[in-house]
């Protein structure tokens, strides 16, 4: 009987030390996340100021625009 007790704190003991190197592992290998660079980065368009990701914009002269009738059109103010 006390040798069941002993292989059951052994493999606790050792499961406990796997999770333990699998999180410090996971800690280790996720990539930094760069603050002002987000994925979900908004802009705003130039002809008529509607909010929508960068990534769907399009984009001309540095100004962005929502669709490509805005982008034809330009910019509203020039
Ligand atoms: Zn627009």
């Amino acid at each position: 009987m006390t040798r069941l007790l002993v292989i059951i704190v052994v493999v606790f003991a050792l499961l406990w030390l796997l999770r333990r190197a699998l999180a410090r592992q996971q800690k280790g290998d996720a990539p930094p996340q760069a603050p002002g660079e987000a994925k979900g980065d908004l802009v705003s368009c130039a002809h008529c100021g509607v909010n929508l990701p960068k990534a769907e914009a399009r984009s001309a002269g540095g100004r962005h625009y929502c669709s490509e009738e805005h982008w034809r059109a330009g910019p509203r103010d020039g």
